[in-house]
C-alpha cells in the first residue's frame, strides 16, 4: 500500500514520518509521580512492543519526576499536559522526548509561545491534539455539531498558530470515539497538511467493543495509507493495547515478526476440546519472536487441507491430533500432548 507522504519527526531516538514503520504507542495508567511503578509498566509495555510511551503530567510532581523514569526507560517518553503551560515547559526541561498539548486549553497566545518555545530549544515534536469531546463551541456552531470537518479545521487551526511562532516540528492528532466520523477526518486532513499523523480511536471502550472499534477505525484509516504512529485505547491494561496495535498492523501488513495462529470455528465435527487448545495457543505463541502461521483445526476431515497454508498446525482427532508441518502430516499424538508438542516445534523451529 502506498503510504502519504509526511514528514519525518524524531522523537527521542525514534522517526515517524516519511514512510518509516508505524511505531506503537501506548500510555501508562500508573501515577506518573510514582517512579518505581510507573517504570515498572514502561518496562513490561517495552518488552511487549511498545515504540513510544505517554505519561500524564496532572502534577509538578509527575513533572519532576519524568527525569528520573527516562533514565531507567530504553524508549522515548512522551508528556501528556492538559490546561497549564508551566507543566508543559516543566516536562521539557524534565526531558520530555515530545510533548502532546491541546492549544486551545493551554490558554493565552503567552504561554503557548513559551511551551513552543521551550519545545524548540530542545528541539523536540509537539503533538498538537485535538479531540470531538472539546471540539471549540464556534466550530460546532459553524458545522453544525461535532464534525470530521470541524475537527481538521480545529486541528490546521491550532497548527497555524504554532507554526506563526516558528516552529513546525509538529504530529497532529485528531480523535473522536465516533468511528466513522474519525476515519473521515484523517482522510480530509491528508490532504491538507504533510505534518505525519498520530492515530486513534479515543475512548473506545473495553477490551470487547475498543478492540472492535479500533480494528474497524484504524483498519480503514491505515488501510488508505494514512497514519504513522499508532494508539489503541483500551479501558484495560495497557499490554493488550500493544498485543491488539501489533496485530492490526500485522494484518494490514504493515509490520512483520511474530507468530500468526488461525484456527477453525469449530462445528459438530470438533472432537477435542479445540477453544481450549487455540486459546492455549495463542498464549504460548507470545513468546516467540517467529515470523510464521500456525494452525489449530478441529478435525482430520478439513484441518490438513486448511492447516496446508500455514507453517505449522494441528488437527483433532477422536481424543487425538496430528501434527501439521508445512502441510504435511508428521506425526500423530494424544490430544493432551498436543500443545507440548506444538511447542516442542516452536522451540526447534528453523534449527
Ligand atoms: Fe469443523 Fe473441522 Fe472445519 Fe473445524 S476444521 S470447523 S472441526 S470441519
Amino acid at each position: 500500500m502506498s503510504r502519504a507522504n509526511t514528514r519525518v519527526v524524531k522523537i527521542g531516538d525514534r522517526v515517524i514520518g516519511g514512510g518509516n514503520p508505524i511505531l506503537i504507542q501506548s500510555m501508562t495508567n500508573t501515577k506518573t509521580e510514582d517512579v518505581e511503578a510507573t517504570v515498572k509498566q514502561i518496562q513490561a509495555l517495552t518488552e511487549a512492543g511498545c515504540d513510544i510511551i505517554r505519561c500524564a503530567v496532572p502534577t509538578m510532581e509527575a513533572a519532576k519526576a519524568l527525569s528520573e523514569i527516562k533514565k531507567q526507560i530504553s524508549i522515548p517518553l512522551v508528556a501528556d499536559i492538559h490546561f497549564d503551560y508551566r507543566l508543559a515547559i516543566a516536562a521539557i526541561e524534565n526531558g520530555a522526548d515530545k510533548i502532546r498539548i491541546n492549544p486551545g486549553n493551554i490558554g493565552s497566545r503567552d504561554r503557548i509561545q513559551a511551551v513552543v518555545d521551550a519545545a524548540k530549544e530542545r528541539q523536540i515534536p509537539i503533538r498538537v491534539g485535538v479531540n470531538s469531546g472539546s471540539l471549540e463551541k464556534e466550530l460546532v456552531e459553524k458545522y453544525n455539531g461535532v464534525t470530521a470537518e470541524g475537527l481538521v479545521e480545529s486541528a490546521l487551526d491550532k497548527v497555524r498558530i504554532i507554526e506563526e511562532m516558528g516552529y513546525d516540528n509538529l504530529v497532529i492528532s485528531i480523535k473522536s470515539s465516533d468511528v466513522m466520523m474519525c476515519a473521515k477526518a484523517h482522510e480530509l486532513i491528508t490532504n491538507q497538511t504533510d505534518h505525519p499523523l498520530h492515530v486513534g480511536i479515543t475512548e473506545a471502550g473495553t477490551l470487547y467493543s475498543g478492540n472492535i472499534k479500533s480494528a474497524v477505525g484504524l483498519g480503514i484509516i491505515l488501510y488508505q495509507g494514512i497514519g504513522d504512529t499508532i494508539r489503541v485505547s483500551l479501558t484495560g491494561d495497557p499490554l493488550e493495547e500493544i498485543k491488539s496495535a501489533k496485530r492490526i498492523l500485522k494484518t494490514l501488513g504493515l509490520r512483520k515478526g511474530g507468530i500468526e495462529v488461525v484456527s477453525c470455528p469449530t462445528c459438530g465435527r470438533t472432537q477435542i476440546d479445540l477453544i481450549g487448545l487455540a486459546n492455549q495457543v495463542e498464549t504460548l505463541v507470545q513468546g516467540y519472536d517467529l515470523d510464521i502461521k500456525v494452525a489449530v483445526m478441529g478435525c482430520v476431515v478439513n484441518g490438513p487441507g486448511e492447516a496446508k497454508e500455514a507453517d505449522l498446525g494441528v488437527a483433532g482427532g477422536k481424543g487425538v491430533g496430528i501434527l501439521i508441518k508445512k502441510g504435511e502430516i508428521v506425526k500423530k499424538v494424544p490430544e493432551s500432548e498436543l500443545l507440548s508438542v506444538l511447542k516442542d516445534e516452536l522451540d526447534h523451529w528453523g534449527k
